[in-house]
């Protein structure tokens, strides 16, 4: 069993989360979801060490897990 077995998105529409969101409002629904996954930390990961250029991941978009990692690095936008 791997943690996407656990995830809050299983049998949810994949497409509300990758490769992009359609709107806010299901960019929003999708975090949401994301808010109550017990393996969000476990997704997170994955997408940073991948590289993961879409979608939400760990409750973050793109833009915010390059920020995320930035930070993380200590390397300038
Ligand atoms: S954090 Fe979000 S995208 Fe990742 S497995 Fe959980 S519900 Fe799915």
């Amino acid at each position: 069993m791997t943690w996407r077995n656990q995830a809050a998105c299983r049998n949810e529409d994949p497409e509300l989360f990758y490769p992009l969101p359609a709107s806010d409002a299901s960019e929003s629904h999708a975090k949401s979801i994301c808010q109550t996954c017990p393996v969000s930390n476990n997704c997170l990961i994955e997408a940073l060490t991948s590289g993961a250029p879409d979608g939400i991941w760990g409750g973050l978009n793109d833009a915010e897990r390059r920020n995320l990692k930035r930070r993380q690095t200590g390397t300038a936008a």
